[in-house]
């Protein structure tokens, strides 16, 4: 059994990565498996400070749209998963994606999120040109950057995107862990996967990179992740708690995910203090979004526009016919944490500096 750290000892290595040494891949890990409540939350302040020294009491609202529930894809670990046949899935037409952006531009979201599984009819050559139309409207109309999440996408297709004035490229690789990724993304090429992440961020992309917790990986792999979410360049980093998909990979009963999720959105903001890291809704609804600010993140992600027929990722249907997803209640949990909404002209600069800077 692995000796805990005390909250003296986090708080040095707090300090020294206020004074720009991260921490160590053994101390990822040691600070990735913290249970003292002393030294959890000398963690988590430790975060909090950084978030403010780059970001001030700012935190970016995104809104999510998943645009498409059918995937070619079998991933263990997803409800959408192509094996579930008998699932009632959905694709939006680009009146109503167009028309879903427009709520949440006018509702006051920095940024459009456009997700879908790896449907096969958006990514033919006729699919992914309408796809890439309608995110070139939104975008001109909105005036707001737009993140494409589609999968893994051809040189082609990228090239596409970037003329559609796509800001964002997300895809996630969950785990940076081979053995992992066989068994979590069924079928799949870890390489193809890595490399259209890296055409993405050398063609002017900023790149999203994600993982998940509480499916196996253990606190050495999620260091590993660290480091290599680091070296592909990615300025957003997402880690998000596994919601246990019925019949699909087993949980990891050794973890409490949504903990870990907390403790891993927090040594992120150690190890790299100006990158976006999200409070996805998508997990644990409003009521997860205290505990994760108050690790650290400055974005929140998935909010999404009620009565639209709309589904989460994680969850198909979590606060979502109930305006909790909506600008108005996220606003309310960031006031009563002492945080404010960042405007869109904000969130632009922002990302005009990363740009100028190509690095966290
Ligand atoms: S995680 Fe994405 S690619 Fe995998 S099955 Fe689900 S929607 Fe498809």
């Amino acid at each position: 059994m692995k000796k805990s750290l005390t909250a003296d000892q986090v708080s040095l290595i707090v300090e020294r990565s206020s004074n720009g040494s991260p921490p160590t891949l053994t101390e990822i890990a040691a600070l990735l498996r913290l249970t003292s409540k002393a030294a959890t939350e000398a963690l988590f302040e430790g975060a909090r400070k950084l978030r403010e020294i780059y970001f001030g009491n700012r935190v970016f609202l995104y809104g999510f749209i998943y645009l498409s529930t059918y995937c070619r894809n079998n991933c263990a670990f997803c409800h959408w998963r192509t094996e579930l046949t008998t699932l009632s899935r959905y694709r939006k037409t680009a009146d109503e994606i167009y028309g879903a952006a427009i709520e949440l531009a006018a509702a006051g979201v920095s940024l459009i999120d456009l997700t879908m599984g790896e449907d096969p009819q958006l990514l033919t050559p006729d699919g992914f040109e309408l796809l890439c139309q309608t995110a070139a409207k939104i975008g001109q109309q909105t005036q707001l950057p737009i993140m494409l999440s589609p999968g893994v996408l051809s040189q082609t297709q990228l090239s596409m995107a970037r003329r559609a004035g796509v800001t964002w490229y997300a895809l996630y690789q969950e785990t940076h862990n081979r053995n992992l990724f066989k068994a979590w993304r069924r079928g799949q090429d870890f390489e193809k996967r890595m490399k259209s992440k890296k055409k993405a961020a050398a063609m002017g992309f900023l790149v999203e990179e994600g993982v998940l917790l509480g499916a196996g990986a253990t606190p050495e792999d999620l260091a590993d992740s660290i480091v290599a979410m680091g070296k592909l360049g990615a300025t957003q980093l997402r880690a998000m708690a596994y919601v246990p998909s019925p019949g699909g990979l087993p949980p990891d009963y050794r973890v409490k995910a949504s903990n870990q999720e907390l403790l891993m959105i927090a040594v992120l903001r150690l190890s790299y203090p100006r990158a976006l890291i999200p409070a996805s809704l998508d997990v644990e609804g409003l009521q997860g979004l205290a505990p994760r600010l108050s690790a650290g993140a400055n974005v929140v992600t998935s909010l999404v526009p009620a009565y639209l027929g709309l589904a989460g990722v994680a969850h198909q249907a979590l606060d979502i016919e109930n305006h909790n997803r909506g600008v108005e209640k996220v606003s309310e949990i960031l006031t009563s944490n002492d945080l404010s909404v960042g405007q869109p002209q904000e969130y632009q600069e922002l990302l005009r500096q990363m740009k100028r800077n190509n690095h966290l």
